[in-house]
């Protein structure tokens, strides 16, 4: 009654991502230029974005294939492993089959490096001779600095204040790969200059740090950005994790009736979900699917599905997802990958389509969520995943309460081993349970830009 371990070949690494825009009964809301109000076109994102990962941006087609060389990189880690969690399933008295798909054997520690070494190596394959991004946890920076190292492009990371002082390890480990690690907001920039004048201890936030790498690279010709999350083109990146673990459960001879991510932006909620529900709208098997968010930044929960800026500083275009509005700074939570005021558009627009539904979870959950897991599995989970974990644990004991034997499939998208002062808080009892911030959520979403189409 152990833990077992469903592994696939190198020759299993997926050849195409999945692009789910080509199975929707609708397709999403075009992202609209802040100026005009009209469609984005391609021409207008050139300045930011490699043009191959732009188009993938708009595609409709259902398969994109992976570039030879990128799937090379990959065989690093992929296919990664998908465990049946026999030891999790006896402590918690469950009959319900709990499976988890482990990203955190990339070189970065989480699925982000899915979407890094792609992003990079269009980029590389299109002469940008810059890349500038920004990180919350700092679990993007980090694979990305990677990417770019492999690669041979430097690489400017705007890191959240808060983060930056939480987990300064993180920094460390940009910096050993050759990145720049600048805390968020900064004097580099216009954006954070602004900032910073009207509140100098400003923790920052996702949005604010967007701005700043995005300002940087619309001012330099020479120099990309790249996101970690949010757009199609990320989410399009991480299926490798869905497409991978359809695979494995038919090594198993099983399928999941339910299946949980977290979400921040979307991304690895997206990659385990999208090819399960693709496989759905065309006719087969349908699975409940679950995201969980932090209740402290409820986007998909609480937050107003309407265009909305990505960013605080409104230098991005308006995309239409559930937010709580481009002002809005999250409390200082332990888990900086969710601390967005936004949603990826494509989970936004699945969720109106009633594909999928969202749940939020307080931090003292968890963190007892994550560390009953880790106590179980042997693997200590980022705070980001131990959302995902908290439902998980939830449903398992439904399970044993109603007598039911359902199958779980869990994405644990990295490993927690930078999350230590945070885990050592939970230890002493220090972590608080933030209230949903409602008043100034409230004021964020009165700051709504105004959109004919709304
Ligand atoms: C960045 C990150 C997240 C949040 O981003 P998504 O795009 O929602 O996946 C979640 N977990 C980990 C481990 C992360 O690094």
């Amino acid at each position: 009654m152990d833990t077992i371990k469903y592994l696939l070949p190198d020759s299993e690494i997926p050849k195409a991502w999945y692009n789910i825009v080509a199975d929707l009964p609708a397709p999403p809301p075009p992202p609209l230029h802040p100026g005009t109000g009209e469609p984005l076109t391609a021409a207008e994102l050139e300045p930011l974005f490699a043009k191959e990962l732009i188009a993938q941006e708009m595609s409709s087609e259902r398969e994109i294939e992976i570039p030879a060389e990128v799937r090379q990189i990959l065989a690093q880690w992929r296919p990664s492993p998908l465990y049946r969690a026999r030891r999790l399933e006896k402590a918690l008295g469950t009959p319900a089959r709990i499976y988890y798909k482990y990203e955190g054997t990339s070189p970065s520690g989480s699925h982000k490096f899915n979407t890094a070494l792609p992003q990079v190596y269009y980029n590389k394959a299109e002469g940008t001779k810059r890349i500038t991004t920004e990180t919350g946890a700092g679990q993007w920076g980090s694979a990305l600095s990677i990417a770019c190292s492999m690669f041979d492009i430097p690489c400017e990371v705007f890191m959240v204040k808060v983060s930056f002082s939480q987990k300064p390890y993180r920094k460390a480990l940009m910096e050993t790969f050759g990145g720049r690690c600048i805390a968020s907001p900064s004097m580099d920039t216009e954006a954070g200059r602004a900032i910073l004048a009207v509140d100098p201890e400003c923790p920052g936030s996702l949005g604010i740090a967007i701005s700043e790498a995005v300002e940087v690279a619309a001012k330099n010709p020479d120099t990309k950005y790249c996101l970690g999350s949010v757009l199609n083109h990320v989410l399009l990146h991480q299926t490798v994790i869905g497409l991978e673990s359809m695979r494995q459960f038919e090594l198993a001879d099983d399928y999941p009736d339910v299946i949980i991510g977290c979400t921040g932006g979307g991304s690895n909620f997206a990659g385990i979900a999208f090819p399960f529900m693709g496989e759905s709208l065309r006719g087969g098997r349908k699975a409940q699917i679950i995201a969980v968010e932090p209740s402290a930044c409820p986007s998909l929960t609480k937050g107003r599905y309407a265009y909305d800026f990505g960013d605080t500083g409104k230098l991005t275009p308006l995309v239409k997802m559930h937010t709580l509005g481009s002002s809005f700074i999250p409390p200082a939570i332990h888990t900086g990958g969710l601390r967005y005021h936004g949603m990826a558009p494509l989970v936004s627009h699945v969720q109106e389509l009633g594909l999928m539904e969202s749940r939020s979870v307080g931090q003292k959950d968890v963190f007892r969520a994550g560390v009953a897991f880790a106590k179980a599995e042997g693997i200590l989970p980022a705070p980001e995943a131990s959302h995902a974990i908290a439902a998980l644990l939830d449903e398992a004991i439904r399970c044993r309460e109603e007598g039911v034997s359902k199958s779980l499939l869990v994405n644990l998208c990295g490993h927690g081993h930078f999350d230590m002062t945070a885990y050592m808080k939970h230890a002493a009892g220090e972590i608080e349970d933030y209230d949903y911030p409602a008043g100034e959520i409230a004021m964020a979403l009165a700051g709504l830009p105004a959109v004919a189409t709304q």
